[in-house]
């Protein structure tokens, strides 16, 4: 009952990453909301972890995706990212003990929610719904997700909050359809078929998908690989326990040698999940509904 939840909401967060699956959950809340005039309520929210984190552009595109709504925006800067947050702990988050997700995003997010609840002045609890863009396809953890659930942790006398996966049970497929009807710009990065758009190395990531990371940042001639083997190495502690960054880097320069240097074009994405004809539709949608 997605609009009943946003008309009985005092306010939502929609948490933006500017990923794929955030653009697409993005475009779902923002359309319920309109069909029952509740824009107004929805603050888009990014953390923001920095250049030494991130590819470049995310902080931007996100705060272009949300104006396409007219939706109000507010970027959370993590200081150091998860470069600082790995030189001040002295080892690499690990799925296990993924402390760079709850400091740099979740802790972050609820400080910005308490400042929403106080500005709302009211004089009953607030109920404040979060909206996350995970699927349940992503992982196991993910699958184990409910759709709609009290956050416990977050809740007090002031506010009822609840969390909101608005899509869910979305198969990739179905978020690379709504990207391509409905013309959402997505990041480059997405073209050079990197499958997420995390931190440029993200400690959950697979071994090729790392390579890849490491390839596309010498094509963008982006000194990230430098600076978190340089880390690594300073710090005495492996990016993973199977292996290290730095062995990531030397796999990727074989890749290169092989292949030659990254390449990509415009659509690829779509292309690879959707076929030419959607790639070459969504070019057309895309630059009509942005000139
Ligand atoms: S994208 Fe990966 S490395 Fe970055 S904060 Fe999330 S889990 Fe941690």
């Amino acid at each position: 009952m997605p609009l009943e939840l946003i008309t009985a909401a005092d306010a939502l967060l929609v948490h933006s990453s500017g990923g794929k699956d955030s653009l697409v959950m993005l475009d779902q809340v923002a359309t319920w909301a309109h069909q029952v005039g509740c824009t107004d309520k929805i603050v888009v929210v990014h953390c923001d972890l920095g250049d030494t984190s991130e590819w470049p552009g995310v902080r931007d595109l996100a705060e272009r995706q949300a104006a396409r709504y007219g939706l109000r925006f507010i970027a959370i800067d993590s200081e150091d990212g998860l470069l600082g947050l790995v030189e001040k702990r002295g080892r690499f988050p690990d799925a296990a003990r993924r402390l760079c997700t709850s400091s740099l995003k979740r802790d972050k997010a609820n400080v910005l929610l308490t400042s929403i609840v106080t500005a709302l002045g009211l004089d009953r609890q607030a109920v404040v719904i979060n909206c996350l863009g995970i699927r349940s396809s992503e992982s196991p953890a993910r699958a184990r997700k409910l759709p709609l659930a009290i956050d416990t942790r977050t809740s007090n006398r002031n506010r009822l909050v609840i969390t909101w996966h608005p899509v869910l049970e979305w198969s990739e497929t179905d978020v690379w359809e709504r990207i391509a009807t409905e013309g959402l710009e997505y990041h480059p990065a997405y073209d050079a078929l990197m499958p997420r758009l995390s931190c440029v190395f993200c400690v959950l990531a697979g071994y090729t998908v790392l390579v890849r990371a490491v390839r596309l940042c010498w094509a963008l001639g982006l000194p990230l690989p430098e600076k978190y083997t340089e880390l690594e190495a300073r710090i005495g502690h492996r990016f993973k326990d199977q292996y290290s960054l730095a062995d990531v880097v030397v796999e990727a320069a074989k890749v290169e040698a092989d292949e030659g240097p990254l390449k990509w074009r415009c659509g690829d994405a779509i292309r690879a999940h959707l076929g030419e004809d959607a790639a070459a539709d969504y070019a057309l949608r895309y630059f009509a509904l942005a000139t």
